[in-house]
């Protein structure tokens, strides 16, 4: 990988990198055309990353959907998939990790131990790999991205950060691989989730600017629907991810719910 990365950069061709774990869908697809739109080269990666789970997380039972990937990414026309195994990736005696910085140690990184250590060191890896110019991220996992344009800056890794916008279904819910863990029951529930956002929007836009209001709105419609394991619902700012009371500024609201054995992540930027 590293030898093809570096002929591309002797061509002075631009790369564009998607790194995912597979079982795509059209939230992935989007990156994957952006990256074309803008870049003579395109990879992207499949690699269900270990080090991303935690115990008792869903590792073993994630989808694996390879031969349906392939059909969506060929049908694009991405340049090179980039398919390392787990032994290759994680050779005998592997010990090194990347330390994420602050802005993991909320939300996502105070209930998945570890997670966000394994999605540091993972994604470092896989740019030293692929050498990429550009690189592609979903808001769907808004954290993550705050806590990989973090790395990208403190490091000076040389490579150009892009948020990607969250493709969603007709009904509204965020397109993730999880949503097929969902049973048709659940799946029906599953749409209060962007509803709660986006009422709680509505409200913002018509001048609710208060941090409690705007989450008691979300919170209850959640409830109404259905949904009581809330494991967070807050309103962050953008960059730090420090909670916010009074929005002054451009904030993030985001929500990490179950249903059933499932969680689901979904965000929403309330913009001035
Ligand atoms: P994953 O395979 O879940 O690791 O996701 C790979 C990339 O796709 C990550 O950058 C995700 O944030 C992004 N992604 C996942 N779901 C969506 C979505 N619904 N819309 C946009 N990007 C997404």
């Amino acid at each position: 990988m590293q030898q093809q990365a570096r002929q591309w950069q002797s061509e002075q061709k631009r790369v564009g990198f998607v790194p995912t774990m597979g079982a795509l869908h059209e939230g992935h697809l989007s990156l994957v055309k952006e990256s074309l739109a803008h870049n003579e080269t395109t990879v992207v990666s499949i690699f269900v990353n270990p080090a991303q789970f935690g115990p008792g997380e869903d590792f073993e039972s994630y989808p694996r959907t390879l031969e349906n990937d392939l059909a969506m990414l060929d049908q694009l026309g991405v340049d090179l998939l980039f398919l390392p195994s787990q032994d290759d990736f994680y050779q005998d005696g592997f010990s090194t990790y990347i330390e994420p910085p602050v802005v993991a140690n909320r939300f996502e990184g105070t209930l998945r131990k570890d997670h966000f250590r394994g999605v540091t060191t993972v994604v470092l890896k896989l740019f030293m790999l692929t050498l990429p110019t550009n690189v592609y991220f979903g808001q769907k996992d808004f954290q993550q991205c705050a806590v990989l344009s973090t790395m990208i800056d403190d490091l000076a890794l040389p490579v150009q950060f892009h948020r990607m916008p969250i493709v969603r279904e007709e009904d509204g819910l965020a397109m993730s691989s999880r949503n097929r863990y969902l049973s048709e029951s659940d799946r029906e529930k599953a749409r209060a989730i962007s509803a709660a956002l986006f009422s709680a929007q509505a409200a913002f836009e018509n001048g609710e600017k208060e941090g409690c209001i705007l989450r008691k709105i979300a919170t209850d419609y959640l409830q109404k629907h259905g949904i009581h394991e809330i494991d967070y619902l807050t309103i962050v700012d953008p960059r730090s991810l420090t909670e916010v009371e009074t929005i002054v500024t451009d904030v993030v609201l985001l929500v990490a719910a179950r249903i059933g054995t499932t969680r689901l992540l979904d965000n929403i930027l309330l913009t001035e």
